[in-house]
């Protein structure tokens, strides 16, 4: 995304446009977060004095895996006050805007990221996706794990986790 400063006009710019998703290089980073989809820009750059400012909002759609329940689930992000000041000595320089933009929409992720508000999570038990279905732990408080134990008789009286 870049700006030749020259071509701003005394009222502003609008500018307008996408950021490929590969300048996020998540591909890299995680295996929680997937996308393909743009980074969708829509900026005003205006000049004061020997500076450029740029302001304006930021979206992408990203595919998180819930920090609760493990499953991908599609949202979009919004970074809606996107604002940085570049000053210049020369008009005839160029903006990159890409690194700014990235950084400001990757702040915006969040950290522990959410399919729903009410996600249910796995069950720290047997793993049912709560969400999809119940499982039979919270009626019986026990671990499914130590039910094997209770048939080896030794062990019947010594393991007193019930
Ligand atoms: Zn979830
Ligand atoms: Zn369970």
């Amino acid at each position: 995304m870049i700006i030749q400063i020259d071509r701003i006009p005394w009222e502003g710019l609008d500018v307008h446009g996408e950021l490929p998703a590969a300048v996020m290089e998540l591909e890299n980073e995680t295996d929680h977060i997937r996308t393909r989809a743009p980074i969708v820009c829509r900026l005003h750059a205006r000049i004061v004095a020997h500076e450029v400012l740029v302001r304006g909002s930021l979206s992408v759609k990203i595919r998180f895996s819930c920090s609760r329940c493990g499953e991908f689930f599609t949202t979009t992000i919004h970074e809606p006050d996107f604002q940085e000041i570049y000053p210049f000595s020369d008009p005839h320089e160029t903006l990159d805007l890409t690194c700014d933009v990235r950084e400001s929409i990757m702040l915006a992720f969040p950290s522990f990221p959410r399919c729903e508000k009410t996600c249910g999570g796995l069950c720290p038990r047997c793993g049912t996706n709560l969400n999809r279905s119940s499982c039979a732990c919270s009626e019986s408080p026990r671990d499914d794990r130590w039910a094997a134990l209770d048939l080896i008789p030794d062990r019947q009286n010594a393991d007193t986790r019930t």
